[in-house]
């Protein structure tokens, strides 16, 4: 009975055998315990060798979840899964200034009394917006639901045209965050066509706002019809109700004048047209962190603040500091590309990423990898501007047989890891969402990931 159990070695033979792992103790003590017991259950005889490798492959495992720096090849500059926009310097630099010390997050420094947390950053977002007020909570979805609950508390029904009751991303879409907000849904004509006459005969003494989607994520063509702006928000002062519109992706300049694609609505268009309050993403266009944005009339922004709601949805003191530099770039750059990577990811020239695509190629070769410049089309990405396809310059491996899967695998688990994408049995790797900086570590880890 004792054979198997005199198998397994102990805790401390197995810690000593695996060494430094760069995980903290209490983090590879579990991972030991969980396989000693798993090996335990199956109450067979199991090699040390063999349970040592199985632990190291679980460590290997937690490393690979540790938030971490990763290389997008992907061509998708605002990537949900990788975090969306990349900080502009100034924003980072902001970051480890207010982090490891004190701020003046709630201290009004003139008067020396308790101040509004955000004050600064809210005017810098009406600036922006060209709004009365505004301000910021923890993401857009996050506007959405304060929104909802303060505007259809009394009255509970919010009006909602069928074309706009899209899904955003994995998981999140516009009907279930407006139920779940407690609010219910009068939806108003088709998927592909309502009138304002809808929107009119929807309205009763039980609808407490109208709701505007703005379709970032995908593009309707043919037989399509909505009210502009300017009439939905004729309707709402007539009606005395207030119209909100979700911009989601978030673009404060003129994304044709700055980058040469499709425009896409600004919270000041909608705000000009006479929309009472918008909401907008921090983190896809914007180029700035994880936030919401609200702008518009100060009444409703005051109600807003007042909310005790307001309170779960505030953002900490790093959000305002990487907000309030970001929405400062762009105000440094009105009327041009602002210096945030995003914008200068989106106009690096093709020459530009075709001279780097030749060093790869050449330098790959080198080192034995097939690799040749390839002429993909990237995106936006984060459900913005669906229909603009940006032309790039990649670099294409040739996979040998099955391997596919395998190579990724090994490019994902690189230091860096890298995320690539398969193109007709190549492995690919789109240049423009990936930093020149990290040139010299990316054409490292192909290598390493193509070695047999
Ligand atoms: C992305 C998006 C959202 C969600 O924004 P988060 O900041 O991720 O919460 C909401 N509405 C629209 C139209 C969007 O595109």
């Amino acid at each position: 009975m004792e054979e198997p159990r005199r198998a397994i070695p102990s805790v401390d033979k197995i810690l000593q055998e695996l060494g430094e792992q760069g995980l903290p103790r209490a983090v590879v003590l579990r991972t030991v315990r969980a396989e000693l017991q798993r090996v335990r259950m199956q109450n067979e005889p199991v090699a040390a060798e063999k349970l040592l490798a199985q632990i190291r492959e679980r460590l290997d495992d937690s490393r690979a979840m540790r938030l971490r720096p990763v290389i997008n090849a992907t061509g998708v500059l605002v990537h949900t899964n990788l975090g969306r926009s990349p900080l502009c310097v100034q924003a980072a630099d902001a970051l480890k200034e207010i982090a490891s010390g004190y701020t003046n997050l709630e201290l009004d420094l003139h008067t020396g009394h308790r101040g509004a947390r955000g004050e600064y950053v809210e005017s810098l977002v009406a600036l922006v917006s060209g709004a009365e007020a505004a301000t910021v909570v923890n993401n857009c979805a996050a506007a959405l639901v304060l929104a909802l609950r303060h505007f259809t508390r009394a009255r509970p029904e919010v009006i909602i045209s069928r074309g706009e009751l899209v899904q955003i991303g994995g998981g999140f879409r516009i009907p279930e965050i407006l139920e779940g907000s407690g609010a219910r849904l009068k939806e108003v004509g088709t998927t592909n066509r309502t009138t304002l006459q809808d929107y009119e005969q929807a309205i009763s003494p039980s609808v407490g706002m109208i709701l505007k989607v703005h379709q970032s994520n995908f593009h309707m063509e043919g037989f399509v019809a909505s009210p502009d702006r300017e009439e939905l928000a004729r309707l709402g002062k007539r009606v005395g109700m207030p119209v909100m519109e979700d911009l989601g992706s978030g673009a404060i300049s003129d994304t044709a004048q700055i980058a040469s694609i499709r425009r896409e609505p600004t919270p000041a268009d909608s705000l000009a047209a006479g929309i009472d309050l918008v909401c907008f993403s921090g983190d896809k266009l914007l180029g700035g962190p994880q936030a919401g944005l609200i702008a518009g009339r100060a009444e409703h922004i005051t109600a807003l603040k007042k909310e005790p709601f307001f309170r779960a949805l505030r953002c900490d003191k790093l959000i305002f500091a990487a907000l309030q530099a970001t929405l400062e770039t762009h105000l440094h750059h009105k009327g041009e590309a602002p210096a945030l990577p995003l914008w200068q990811m989106l106009n690096t020239t093709l020459e530009e990423l075709e001279a780097r695509a030749a060093q790869y190629v050449r330098r790959l070769r080198d080192k034995g990898v097939q690799a040749e410049l390839s002429k993909p089309t990237g995106e936006i990405g984060g459900g913005a501007l669906p229909t603009v396809r940006i032309d790039s310059i990649g670099v294409d491996v040739q996979v040998p047989g099955k391997a596919a899967d395998a190579i990724m695998k090994k490019l994902r688990k690189g230091a860096p890891p890298v995320i690539a994408y398969l193109e007709q049995g190549k492995i690919r790797f789109d240049l423009r969402t990936v930093f020149p900086s990290q040139d010299e570590a990316l054409i490292a880890t192909i290598a390493t990931a193509f070695k047999a």
